[in-house]
């Protein structure tokens, strides 16, 4: 798939764009997900410029996976998640909604449904609080 360099997280890491940040280094960015199908649903994404993982160099393959387990553990943590789904859709047919790849860290609790994909805004103010939560436990 060809980059588009004007995607929304493309716009994002240039700091075109605000995100509700929780952790950064040289290879990858991770923040909130502005519409979230469950309290504490997180993105990481590489900053090299790649429309999804088939397309990711191994050395930003491996610093990407690298970040999400590290969020992962911290997002556990800070919402207390019984389990974690991590998911990464490539391409419009298997879902995949902005075409810069990335992991998805969605908290679980037995009994508790997921909410719609990139359908309902969060509250601003709650995604700082709760980054907050999130960056302290890193
Ligand atoms: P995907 O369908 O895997 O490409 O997922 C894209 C995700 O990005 C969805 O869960 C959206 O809710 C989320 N999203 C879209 N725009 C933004 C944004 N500006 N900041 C944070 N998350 C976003």
């Amino acid at each position: 798939m060809s980059y588009d360099p004007q995607n929304v997280f493309a716009r994002i890491l240039r700091g075109e764009l605000p995100c509700v940040r929780v952790y950064e280094d040289a290879a990858t960015l991770a923040f909130l997900d502005i519409m979230p199908q469950t309290e504490g649903h997180t993105l990481v994404l590489p900053k090299e410029p790649a429309a999804t993982l088939l397309d990711l160099s191994p050395e930003a393959a491996a610093a990407t996976i690298q970040t999400t387990q590290k969020v992962a553990r911290a997002v556990q943590v800070a919402v207390g998640a019984e389990g974690l789904l991590i998911s990464q859709f490539n391409g419009a047919a298997a879902g995949q909604t902005v075409p810069h790849v990335h992991f998805h860290i969605l908290p679980r609790w037995e009994g508790t449904r997921l909410k719609a994909h990139a359908r309902e805004k969060a509250d601003p103010d709650q995604l700082e609080l709760l980054a907050e939560r999130i960056i302290a436990a890193l």
